[in-house]
């Protein structure tokens, strides 16, 4: 384990040097191979009478691996290649540590009583890392060295006065719209120069300039006291975006829904027997490769283009890993039915980005914790290529009349996450750079869904104690099945 966590905290510095860790370990504060790092999660449940429950929970950046991580990742022979695990397989009830469980009658009656529950946890993390907690005789230490969840999440937790909810709506408006982003000033109109948030995959694009600039908070979220980087630059930076709903339930449904349908125009067919040929397609590519898909059938429904043909499509499924299916159908449909097929460049580009963003995210899920940095750089440069051709695409339908493409705040949250992994490469081209992936919340969303069960089974008025004592319950059967002496 202590050689696992200094190979961590060494490949770690080569990115985030400025992590107070650094400070404290050359002053021998802290001993870094004893310092397990971890990231700190929030999400809204259903509990009990579909009302919502606030799960938070704790869980170590260094896992069991992904289950697409290739298995010869790891290098026996020469530790120091081992660009370690992900924590992303293993029974969620045994590699997450729940916080808290509140229901939304307490958070939302009394908002105080939320910022409460994060100063105290605040607190703790502040003393897991200052002091350690002694454990047989050894002290251990934790560092949370993130917040991640939807964006809702972050908003409330960080308190945020620039957000998604802040997106402009229409070409002008009275009041300015305040920005969609906690990290930079993207989409503020009252900034000059202006900065728009819809600059998607750009390497120098102008927001870029305005990171850091202006605080989105008045009030500090009292998470912002878990040690982070000890120059104090961009306390806001604790809160990171996550690539699974960015993608899978963000842009990823929203380029699949319209992209099909732009390559439908080439199906000559109706609307209904047009769906009926690329759902036997659809299904044919299933069986090759051995996939079950959560929806069998594409339909106009699905897309949301069952009133006409000019309406917005609306991904109608709740399934990320159903966009990642899609997508990887539509990459192999493009090769077979588009490439060759067509000149018009809408469809086009549809095939060129498919490819592109597949190849990045499918890369991604195979690499661990840490990176090569000249593999990093290509994946973010296709993530980043992938981006430029979603905003031209949506540029061209523009002007097309087509109603396609849709530029969401979640795309420049993708550009954030495609941009950082490009600048921490090329800063460090011989090294190691962070997998965007220990942000993604999909084991989160599996773990928040037990608590959350938990929830409406006990009594209303003693939810919180409740499930906690529960979940213990669950994770302590889970760690000494029945015959099995506790330790
Ligand atoms: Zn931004």
């Amino acid at each position: 384990m202590q050689k696992v966590l200094t190979l961590f905290w060494d490949r770690y510095k080569q990115t985030h040097g400025n992590h107070e860790i650094y400070s404290r370990a050359a002053s021998g504060l802290i001993d870094m191979s004893m310092c397990l790092p971890v990231l700190y999660h929030g999400d809204e449940g259903r509990g009990l009478k579909k009302k919502q429950v606030m799960i938070a929970s704790t869980h170590g950046v260094i896992g069991a691996g992904c289950s697409h991580q290739n298995n010869d990742l790891g290098h026996p022979s020469d530790p120091s290649k081992d660009p370690l695990r992900l924590n992303m397989i293993g029974n969620t009830l045994l590699n997450h540590f729940i916080q808290f469980a509140a229901p939304i009658g307490l958070y939302n009656k009394s908002p105080e009583s939320f910022d409460r529950l994060l100063d105290l946890q605040a607190k703790e993390f502040r003393k897991l890392f200052y002091e350690g907690a002694e454990i047989n005789g050894r002290r251990f230490f934790i560092a949370c060295i993130g917040v991640k969840g939807d964006a809702p999440f972050l908003v409330k937790a960080g308190k945020f006065e620039r957000s998604f909810a802040h997106k402009p709506t229409r070409p002008s408006s009275k009041k300015p719209a305040g920005g969609v982003c906690h990290l930079c000033c993207a989409g503020k109109e009252d900034l000059h120069p202006p900065a728009p948030y819809e600059d998607y995959g750009s390497v120098r694009p102008a927001w870029r300039n305005t990171v850091g600039l202006l605080r989105p908070y008045s009030q500090p979220s009292p998470l912002l006291q878990i040690p982070l980087n000890g120059d104090g630059f961009m306390p806001e930076k604790l809160f990171q975006y996550d690539l699974f709903h960015n993608w899978h339930m963000g842009v990823g449904k929203t380029f699949i829904s319209s992209a099909v349908c732009i390559c439908l125009e080439l199906v000559d067919e109706t609307i209904e027997c047009a769906f009926e040929t690329i759902t036997e397609d659809f299904k044919a590519y299933c069986a090759r490769n051995r996939e079950s898909p959560y929806h069998k059938s594409l339909t106009a429904s699905l897309f949301g283009i069952q009133g006409s043909f000019q309406s917005w499509p609306e991904a109608g499924w709740s399934k990320g890993d159903f966009t990642r299916l899609l997508n990887s159908w539509f990459e192999d449909y493009c090769s077979r039915k588009v490439v060759g097929h067509t000149r018009d460049p809408l469809c086009l580009k549809c095939a060129e980005g498919v490819a592109l963003i597949n190849a990045c995210i499918h890369g991604l899920y195979h690499e661990g914790v840490f990176i090569p940095s000249e593999r990093a750089v290509d994946l973010a440069r296709k993530g980043l290529r992938f981006l430029r051709l979603y905003a031209e695409l949506a540029l061209e339908c523009f002007k097309r009349s087509k109603k396609r493409f849709p530029l969401i705040p979640k795309g420049h949250f993708l550009h954030h996450s495609f941009l950082d992994l490009l600048e921490q490469s090329l800063s460090n081209p011989d090294g190691w750079t962070v997998n965007v992936l220990i942000y993604a919340c999909q084991s989160q969303e599996d773990f928040v869904g037990r608590p959350s069960r938990i929830a409406r089974r006990v009594n209303p008025r003693t939810t919180s104690l409740r499930v906690l004592q529960r979940v213990f319950l669950a994770v302590r059967s889970k760690l000494w099945p029945k015959g099995k002496d506790d330790p």
